[in-house]
């Protein structure tokens, strides 16, 4: 015997069936797509925090800072939108126009793409 995944009643009926009717029906669905919603609007925020961050410490579109002033700054590493990997193998990491890749000692190279949308 299955449960409605909406309400927890019994079911009753076919044994596919997953709600006891259409109310339960939207209101689970309407729950599930508000928290992916929120799921992808928390991860546009992280993202777009990312870029505002890179952004401001590269005003002139090339420089170098500590990893612990993006830290300080609040910038998420987990989070970037593409990389991009040079025929060396050095690997630049994007939060959309605004991207970063790893020096030595903590260090990272701040750029940006010009021609990002081509
Ligand atoms: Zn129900």
């Amino acid at each position: 015997m299955a449960n409605c995944l909406q309400c927890g009643k019994i079911l009753i009926g076919r044994a596919d069936k997953k709600y006891c009717d259409a109310d339960c029906r939207s209101t689970y669905n309407n729950q599930l797509n508000r928290s992916q919603n929120n799921l992808v609007r928390q991860i546009n925020r992280i993202l777009g925090r990312n870029r505002r961050i890179l952004k401001s410490l590269n005003p002139t579109g090339k420089t170098r800072v500590h990893r612990k002033t993006l830290l300080k700054a609040k910038f998420d590493f987990n989070y970037f939108t593409n990389i991009y990997k040079t025929q060396k193998g050095h690997i630049y990491y994007f939060c959309y126009d605004q991207g970063y890749i790893l020096l030595e000692n903590d260090y990272c190279a701040l750029v940006e793409r010009q021609d990002y949308v081509q």
